[in-house]
């Protein structure tokens, strides 16, 4: 087992603090690894592909909060819309509307983050600024046809570099847009979550605005993908 027990600790106090909620990125990781750190208290645990969180769900305790972080094809929501507890990474129109009907199909509605894109990453997904407007727009106009999502607040990436100040920028860059809508409420839309922060990056995340983290590495070491 590989969970990182004096690193979870530190973190959990220090987050705690400032109010910041931790989820526990476990892609790649064995189930008992996340039995681990559930043992220690951990309850919202992120993943990143289909197949992989609907094999360790049902192997693992019934209360963890499934948070599914990776992108997200229309095709596959169906496998996880049963559970998930949070998406993060819905960055279209077409996907939520998917998320809406397999919600409502199992009868619930599925709490989702809009995705931000950071304009000098190429190859991360996301909305940009006028995107995020018409969407949230149309959620917001016609709550009826929007019955089974919540938008709960946005989720981004900075950009993978040496730059702090770019970084810093990139999630001051997220944390505006989210102030920008945050006077939105409806009963299907209120941004209370600003999810920003992994590994590298989560002490200046929290520093501008984010309100969960995702973190993987520190907690349960360097991924294998090769195994
Ligand atoms: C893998 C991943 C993380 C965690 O990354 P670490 O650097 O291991 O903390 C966070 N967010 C997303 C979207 C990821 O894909």
């Amino acid at each position: 087992m590989a969970v990182n027990e004096e690193v979870y600790k530190e973190i959990t106090d220090e987050l705690y603090a400032s109010k910041v909620t931790l989820v526990a990125v476990s892609k790649t990781k064995p189930a008992e690894d996340i039995q681990a750190l559930y043992n220690l208290g951990q309850r919202d645990f992120g993943e990143n592909y289909v197949q992989e969180i609907t094999e360790k769900q049902p192997e693992l305790p019934a209360d963890i909060r499934w948070h599914f972080i990776g992108h997200l094809q229309s095709n596959k929501v169906k496998y996880i819309a049963p559970f998930v507890y949070l998406i993060h990474g819905v960055d279209s129109e077409k996907l939520l509307q998917e998320i809406n009907k397999q919600a409502a199909k199992n009868n619930r509605v599925i709490h989702c983050l809009l995705q931000i894109h950071i304009a000098q990453e190429e190859t991360k997904f996301g909305l940009d600024a006028e995107e995020l407007q018409q969407l949230l727009t149309s959620i917001v106009s016609y709550p009826e046809q929007w019955s089974h999502i919540h938008i709960d607040g946005l989720m981004g990436m900075a950009s993978f570099s040496y730059d702090a100040q770019k970084v810093r920028g990139e999630f001051q860059y997220i944390h505006q847009l989210f102030q920008q809508h945050q006077a939105l409420s409806t009963s299907n839309c209120q941004l209370q979550t600003l999810s920003m922060g992994m590994s590298g990056d989560y002490k200046m995340a929290v520093e501008e605005g984010s309100t969960m983290v995702r973190i993987g590495s520190l907690l349960f070491g360097k991924r294998e993908y090769n195994k």
